[in-house]
């Protein structure tokens, strides 16, 4: 396996593979969530290139890009054991010559970002779009796969890659849990004991609506009031109910293609976490 933080490298290396490649983009310190990514990439694909970024461009002000782990020595460590072919892992400065407020973004349309997580963090998808989009180009991947963790990121992502004509496969992945429920991420490194215990009641809200509305019931406000009960010690920012398909709001009863979303802040370290559930029966 090659660690490479360089372009010029990057597609040197890409030149003299041979059969498909596949690719995960990652922000890096990973995790079981990641891996799941890169085992099915390493399965589907001759070649896996997975990247580790803290892409700038899609943090806003007073977020954490500064404080976001990194860990290159132990992800390059799971990407090698995993089969992964190149890990590339550039500095800033290669991404964006030192020149990342005058870049050309792609700026998915307002009525997919201006909902959900890109409410509270504008630009966001506009940074991650356009980081995935270079991604795509410098790896010239055939596959690349993405987490339904981020399910608004994958929906724009796919939206992108159809709008655009990107010649590329979106591979939607699971969501991967704790054996508790918690849905795993880079951020809950920051958690204290006692967040770790309040976090979990985000999956146990989503877990308890999916059962709710297979037992019968599907009235939105009612299944909305049982999330913020269970969820009492959380700021939570949004629990929305959305088309899985079309990403539209439903107002009044969920179905069996209605994706809850929820994001929330823990008390101590404000640490936003999201997560989601499909609830087809
Ligand atoms: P990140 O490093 O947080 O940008 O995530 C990189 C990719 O891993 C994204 O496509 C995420 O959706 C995916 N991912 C992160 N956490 C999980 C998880 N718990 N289960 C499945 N995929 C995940």
């Amino acid at each position: 396996m090659k660690i490479i933080d360089n372009i010029k490298e990057l597609k040197e290396e890409i030149s003299k593979l041979n059969g498909t490649i596949g690719l995960v983009p990652t922000m890096g310190a990973l995790h079981n969530g990641h891996k799941s990514l890169i085992e099915k990439a390493v399965e589907e694909n001759d070649n896996v290139v997975v990247s580790v970024f803290v892409n700038p461009i899609q943090f806003g002000a007073g977020e954490d890009l500064d404080k976001y782990p990194r860990q290159l020595a132990e992800d390059a460590k799971l990407c090698q054991d995993a089969g992964v072919k190149i890990v590339f892992a550039p500095k800033v400065s290669e991404m964006y010559s030192d020149n990342k407020d005058n870049l050309t973004l792609i700026c998915p349309p307002y009525d997919a970002v201006n909902k959900l997580c890109g409410k509270s963090r504008p630009g966001h998808f506009d940074g991650v779009c356009s980081v995935v989009a270079k991604l795509f180009n410098l790896t010239k991947a055939k596959k690349a796969y993405f987490g339904q963790k981020d399910a608004q990121q994958l929906f724009i992502i796919e939206k992108m890659v159809k709008d655009l004509n990107f010649d590329i496969d979106i591979i939607p992945c699971p969501i991967v849990r704790e054996d508790d429920g918690l849905a795993l991420s880079s951020r809950n490194k920051y958690l204290t004991e006692k967040e770790r215990k309040i976090a979990l009641s985000i999956s146990k809200a989503l877990l308890n609506t999916k059962k709710l509305f297979n037992s019968g019931i599907n009235d939105i406000k009612n299944l909305t009031d049982t999330c913020l009960e269970i969820m009492s010690e959380l700021d939570v920012e949004y629990i929305e109910f959305v088309d899985r398909n079309s990403f539209e709001f439903k107002q009044e009863e969920a179905d069996n293609d209605t994706l809850v979303l929820i994001a929330a802040r823990t008390p101590e370290t404000h640490t936003r976490l999201i997560d989601n559930i499909v609830l087809c029966k």
